[in-house]
């Protein structure tokens, strides 16, 4: 059950960036440093309580 939950909440953060990437790719950058696609990072869409907020591959696996 706790995979099930995981997994589907993992397509909700890939179907949210990529519609936001589509967007503005401008905006895609750290919620921590700031940096972004443009310096060399991964971004990673993470849903915290209400807020969406985006993470480098640096400091995703430390929030
Ligand atoms: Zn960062």
């Amino acid at each position: 059950m706790q995979g099930v939950r995981q997994s589907s909440a993992m397509l909700q953060d890939v179907h949210f960036y990529s519609k936001r990437q589509m967007s503005s790719v401008s905006k895609v950058e750290c919620y921590v440093c700031g940096k972004g696609l443009m310096d060399g990072h991964s971004i990673t869409a993470k849903t915290l309580l209400n807020d969406t907020v985006l993470f480098c591959d640096v400091h995703y696996p430390l929030q």
